[in-house]
């Protein structure tokens, strides 16, 4: 399923696309990594953090 995460280490979680809410973390204000891990790990967003869209859905028909 896919969510969103702060890969800032606030521990951030969404299941819609949006940005950090946490005034503590160093990345406040940016936009929350888009993954698709089922074990809550999210260790794709952590190696890709600057993935914060679907690079999936270019299968528009
Ligand atoms: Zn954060
Ligand atoms: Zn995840």
């Amino acid at each position: 399923m896919t969510h969103y995460i702060c890969t800032g280490g606030c521990g951030e979680y969404s299941e819609i696309p949006g940005t950090c809410n946490n005034q503590s973390c160093i990345k406040y204000h940016q936009p929350l990594t888009v993954c698709h891990c089922g074990d809550g790990h999210h260790e794709q967003a952590y190696e890709h953090p600057n993935t914060t869209i679907e690079a999936e859905d270019a299968e528009v028909i």
